[in-house]
């Protein structure tokens, strides 16, 4: 509609999300479709966390919070920075936000102007280029291939900067590959990014504690980076609590002002039940939650082995988060059933009309490759889709 602004026309909508809402329809219509699109655990809030909740409901918990988070709920996110990361922040460099989303859409809007460009390490998560543009920032992926685990190099990344460059922004764990940074390899990149101080690190863990390898690195955790560097995390996949929407950020002190100065004329704040159930999460210690991580694990073993069975699936082997984000471009120009697949979107459509099964193609995440498939869902599910994705290719 021309009565849209331009903003919003030039926008891509989210692809996970769409796929999401395509499935839906087709449930809607008697179609027994499995969904392996979304980034959502299919665990429950822990009982400790919902029983905070429920509290501070009883407690009259209403009003509107301090913008950037209740001062309590920070020094909580102090205490998990230190106790998980090694990293120590002052109160003034806490912004608590509702979910890592926005996290990320205020950083944008306060670091860039028009023309600024973003560092995309590529496959990256969806969101990263949209938020990035719709904030006047020019998105600039820099390739990886399944041969170095969808990893950036030192070189590559030297090769993408310009003197236009002002953001990076990557996730390890990674979604949607699941890799994995190393303190060495992170050691790497910042030898680089120290002869280019104009640039900002966005650094996103929230995948921090689904990783099947151990050793999370932070970038901040290098002194020469720290002043730079926004950490950004949440309490969406840890602890299953998506719809509770809550993100948060340690940040340089004048970062964090003016996301505190963004958010303060944009949402007022987070919500103030689910601030409240985070300080129960996050003063839980990580051994917490392993159950879940130990399910995903098995999961992750699961998946990757009947994926295996598939013919002209090339999979690296993720070492977090809970996706398999396999090379299916054997199956490009072939025509199956009567479908030619062209490219990886064809293929996610292939798969959900033929198979009944809910991916996200690549191409979203700046990989037209791959299709990416969330293995947060129960084996029964993973088993079902992976036998039916099988006999759809047969
Ligand atoms: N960052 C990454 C890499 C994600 O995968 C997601 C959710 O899918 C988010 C951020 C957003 O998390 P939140 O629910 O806290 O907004």
């Amino acid at each position: 509609n021309p009565q849209l602004s331009k903003r919003v026309n030039e926008m891509a909508t989210s692809a996970t999300l769409a796929m999401a809402a395509k499935a839906r329809e087709l449930r809607g219509q008697g179609k027994d479709i499995i969904g392996l699109s979304l980034g959502e655990p299919d665990f429950t809030v822990p009982e400790f966390v919902k029983e905070a909740a429920v509290q501070a409901i009883n407690d009259d918990y209403h009003s509107y919070t301090p913008v950037d988070g209740y001062a309590d709920l920070k020094t909580a996110i102090i205490e998990k920075f230190k106790r998980d990361n090694g990293l120590s922040y002052n109160p003034t460099q806490i912004v608590v936000s509702t979910g890592a989303k926005q996290s990320l859409a205020n950083l944008a809007q306060v670091l860039l102007n028009e023309g600024d460009e973003v560092l995309l390490p590529a496959p990256y998560w969806v969101s990263y280029s949209d938020i990035s543009k719709v904030a006047g920032g020019v998105p600039v992926p820099i390739d990886t291939s399944i041969e170095t685990d969808f990893k950036i190099t030192p070189e590559s990344l030297r090769a993408a900067i310009s003197p236009r460059t002002k953001m990076m922004i990557y996730s390890s764990p990674c979604n949607p590959s699941g890799s994995v940074y190393s303190k060495e390899e992170l050691r790497a990149l910042a030898d680089v990014l120290v002869d280019h101080p104009q640039i900002i690190v966005v650094s996103d863990e929230i995948y921090e504690h689904i990783n099947f390898v151990g050793g999370h690195a932070s970038m901040a955790q290098f002194e020469d980076m720290y002043d730079r560097t926004v950490t950004v995390n949440g309490v969406s996949k840890a602890f299953s609590m998506t719809g509770w929407r809550i993100g948060y950020i340690g940040a340089p002190d004048w970062i964090a002002r003016a996301c505190n100065k963004m958010q303060g004329q944009v949402t007022s704040g987070a919500n103030c039940i689910a601030q409240r159930a985070t300080i129960a999460a996050l003063e839980s210690p990580p051994s917490a939650i392993q159950y879940m991580i130990d399910a995903f694990q098995s999961r992750r073993e699961l998946i990757l082995g009947l994926l295996a069975d598939i013919p002209g699936f090339k999979c690296n082997e993720p070492e977090g988060a809970f996706y398999v984000f396999p090379d299916v471009s054997h199956y490009f120009g072939k025509t199956i059933n009567g479908t030619t697949i062209f490219d990886s979107s064809d293929f996610a459509m292939y798969l959900l009309e033929e198979a009944g099964v809910a991916t996200v193609t690549g191409a979203a995440f700046g990989d037209p490759n791959c299709i990416r498939i969330s293995y947060a869902a129960s084996e029964e599910d993973i088993k079902e889709a992976m036998s039916r994705i099988k006999n759809a290719l047969s």
